[in-house]
Order: C-alpha cells, then structure tokens, then sequence
C-alpha cells in the first residue's frame, strides 16, 4: 500500500494545483492528499506532511506526525505557530534557491556598487555627471547569515571580485571570506561593510538585529541589503540612518507587513527601492524534488533530515 502524505497548504487554487503537478512525479509511491480530502483512518496513519502556510489544526490533527517538510526556506512563522508540538520542522534547502538568491544578492550589491540609484537621480534633474567607479576589490560587501543562501551568495561575490566579509552565529569557513561570529563578530563586520546584506533567518535573536546602535556602526555612505525579513531590520532607525545622511541608500525585498501597505513612508522615500519579494522565489520542479529526496530517505532509513532547532528558531 502506498504511503499517504497529505500536502498541508493555505494557499490558492491554482498554486495548490501546480505544487500537486510537481510533486506528484517526484514521490510516485507515495499517494499525495490534500488536508481537507483526508480520510479519518488515514490521517491516523500520517507520519511526514509537505506544508505551505499550513493551518495549524490541519497539522494538530495528525496523532502520528513526526515531521514537517516545509516548501518554503524561511520557517519562522510554522516555527513559531507550533511551539511546542512535538514533530520537527524541516526547512527547504534547495541549491537551487541559493542560486536564484546569489543572483539576486549579486544583481543588488552590483546595483549599489555601480551607483544605479544615483544616476537614475541625476537624469531625472537632467545633471550629467560622472563618479569615481571603484574597483570590486575596493569595495567591502558584508554579509549577515552564512546558511544554505548566505554560503552561496558569499561565493557568488568573490568570484565577482568584491571583498567579503561574512557574519554567523557559530564559526564558519568560506574560501576567500573573512568570517566572523559572536557579538564582537558583528561589529567587526558592520565597521568594514560599505554595502550589507542580511540573510539572517527571523528569531528572537535576530529580530531588530539591525537597529540605531548596529546601523550607526556601518561606515558614513554605506547602503543595506534586506533579503531575509523585514522585522530584522528596525525601520524607524533605518529611515533616520538614511535621512541624516549616514547611510547612502537600502534595497529592501522583505517588511515587517507584507504587501508593503499603500500608506508606508518607504515606497516613496528617495533612498529606498522597494521590491515586493522576489529576491529567490521557490521553484516547485527543484523543490519538489528535494522534499521528495528527503521523504523517500525518512520512508526507507526513517531518518529525519536535519531539523529546525526549536529553541534558536532556525
Ligand atoms: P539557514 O541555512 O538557516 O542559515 C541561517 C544563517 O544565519 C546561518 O549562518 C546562521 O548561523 C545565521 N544566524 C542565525 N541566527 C543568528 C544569530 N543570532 N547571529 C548570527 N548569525 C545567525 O537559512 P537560509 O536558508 O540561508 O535562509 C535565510 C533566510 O532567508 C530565511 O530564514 C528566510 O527568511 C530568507 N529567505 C528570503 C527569501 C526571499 O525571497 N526574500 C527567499 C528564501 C529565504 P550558523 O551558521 O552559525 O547556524
């Protein structure tokens, strides 16, 4: 008999149907139900769900579950929502989102580095005027978070030729970067970043990580990255980092509400740009198979693969 996973999602008709399209030929022995279309008997039986913004009674409601695959790499919010449940939470770690997420921190950092948001200004006051162009090697990328897209992104930049630096929460090695980790880490890092870029996960440690006592660390024209999630970053102390003149410029892709409401002060502030999340969109064909590689390792080893720490929150 093949094993029920049921695929445990808020999400629309049409997104629910292409994840379905994807993942069924992934997991060919396995029987891929919906939440809703479950049967009492099976859900008796369910030890492994595939969740995207689930609703959490769909998940309290399997007396058996031992694991969650999520389809998302940011898991904050199932974290979170089920404190204290005793399955694992299993975040998506596809090389594949590395990759889309190293092009985009390569597209953004390139962005600040050739001084985009500048001349877009000059040529809209019709002021034609050329700026000294650094040198990559001149130019001093810090990047907060080395997991599976800090790592890559990392890469992505030294082969680019920038210099990076890269902070985490425990020591890490990436050929070519100077790591830090640790308080002090932190600092070390923010002096010497004329462009940072946070992919940090959402925790409480990390939430308003970067605030007025971190940002005025930065030296005076350094620009900020956010990739990650908003609430990492403190607006207020951003916007007045930006409005004094000590910080240059931020491309922001996460906030603290998303959609970014009509009324916030950051969709018309010069020194933003605003994105609306589409710094590493997940690929459902990629995806899919990796939660399926881990839901067939976990069917014929009974191995979880590597889980979220409950207590860091990642
Ligand atoms: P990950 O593999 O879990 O890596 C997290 C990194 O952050 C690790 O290097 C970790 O340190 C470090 N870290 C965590 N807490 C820290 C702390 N308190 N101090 C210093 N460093 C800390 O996560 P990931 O897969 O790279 O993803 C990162 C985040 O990107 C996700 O959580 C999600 O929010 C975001 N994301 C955004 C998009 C988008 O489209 N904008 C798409 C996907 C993901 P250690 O190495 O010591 O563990």
């Amino acid at each position: 008999m093949k094993t029920v996973i049921p695929l445990i999602a808020q999400l629309s008709e049409a997104e629910t149907a292409a994840w379905l399209a994807a993942l069924k030929p992934a997991l060919p022995d396995c029987t891929l139900v919906l939440a809703a279309d479950l049967t009492v008997a099976q859900r008796a039986t369910v030890e492994v769900a595939i969740a995207a913004n689930p609703d959490l009674a769909d998940l309290l409601a399997l007396p058996r579950l031992q694991w969650v695959q999520s389809l998302w790499a940011g898991v904050e919010r199932l974290v979170a929502e089920t404190a204290g449940a005793e399955f694992a939470v299993v975040k998506m770690s596809d090389p594949q989102l590395a990759a889309t997420m190293a092009e985009a921190v390569l597209a953004w950092t390139l962005y600040l580095h050739r001084d985009m948001p500048r001349y877009q200004t000059q040529q809209r006051a019709q002021i034609w005027r050329q700026h000294f162009l650094p040198l990559p090697s001149q130019r001093t990328i810090g990047l907060l978070g080395l997991g599976d897209l800090g790592t890559q992104a990392a890469e992505k930049l030294v082969q680019q030729g920038f210099t990076v630096c890269g902070w985490s929460r425990t020591p890490r090695m990436i050929a070519g970067v100077e790591t830090f980790s640790g308080e002090a880490g932190l600092n070390e890092v923010l002096q010497q970043s004329q462009i940072v870029v946070c992919l940090l996960p959402l925790t409480k440690t990390t939430h308003h990580r970067l605030n007025h006592q971190t940002l005025a660390l930065l030296p005076p024209g350094a620009s900020l990255i956010n990739l990650a999630r908003g609430a990492i970053v403190d607006t207020d102390a951003l916007i007045k980092h930006l409005d004094c003149g000590h910080l240059s410029h931020a491309v922001l892709d996460v906030f603290d509400t998303e959609p970014l409401p009509p009324h916030s002060p950051l969709w018309h502030h010069p020194q933003i740009t605003v994105l609306p999340h589409i710094a590493a969109p997940t690929n459902k064909q990629t995806a899919a198979l990796v939660a399926a590689d881990n839901i067939n390792q976990f069917l014929s080893s009974g191995e979880i693969p590597p889980r979220v720490d409950r207590n860091l929150g990642y």
